[in-house]
């Protein structure tokens, strides 16, 4: 029998609000880990997730960190350049970065495209999500689900970097997608 091993290197953007958890969530996915005291990433930072997808297929996942720039306001070209995909994190228990949200999506969509021209797929993560109570939870289930759909994004996860929820999930869900565009 024949065998067919494909690898494919993805670069995937993690934006959002300064504090949302991107740097948080990136460790927890790579290293496995959480800590309560961060510093401000400072410079490009990414990393490099290898992930065994299926018998004939290895996608490496590379995860660019936004890195300090969100106090900046814009972020430039280059850093998205090439990119297939991104994540918009915001903190669920800061509305602002809700906000903020929208303001994101339209930076990617005005300064990347994928080589046939379409839109990146964008997934929106509402990240701490170990910090509201279940009732909270199911009215903002509702209305994410709808706010996607009127605005572009692929799906949406509810994670957490401290409890380790949802994480691998969401990126195989955006994986996923990417492959099948492939
Ligand atoms: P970034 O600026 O978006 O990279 O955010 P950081 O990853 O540096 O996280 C900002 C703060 O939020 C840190 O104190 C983290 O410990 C905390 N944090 C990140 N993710 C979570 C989470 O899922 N739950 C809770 N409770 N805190 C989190
Ligand atoms: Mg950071």
């Amino acid at each position: 029998m024949e065998e067919t091993n494909k690898e494919f290197l993805f670069k995937v953007l993690v934006i959002g609000d300064l504090g949302v958890g991107k740097t948080s969530i990136i460790k927890r996915y790579v290293h496995q880990m959480f800590s309560h005291n961060y510093r401000a990433t400072i410079g490009v930072d990414f990393a490099l997730k290898v992930i065994p997808w299926n018998e004939d297929t290895l996608v490496r996942l590379q995860l660019w960190d936004i890195a300090g720039q969100e106090r900046f306001g814009n972020m430039t070209r280059v850093y998205y350049k090439e990119a297939v995909g991104a994540f918009v994190v915001y903190d669920i228990t800061r509305s602002s970065t809700f906000e903020a949200v929208m303001k994101w999506k339209h930076d990617i969509d005005e300064k990347v495209y994928l080589p046939g021209g379409l839109p990146l797929p964008v997934v929106l993560l509402a990240n701490k999500c170990d910090s509201i109570g279940t009732g909270e939870d199911k009215m903002l289930a509702d209305h994410l689900h709808s706010y996607c759909k009127e605005n572009g994004f692929l799906s949406w996860f509810y994670t957490s970097a401290k409890e380790n929820v949802n994480i691998d999930e969401a990126a195989r869900f955006l994986v996923g997608h990417i492959l099948s565009n492939k």
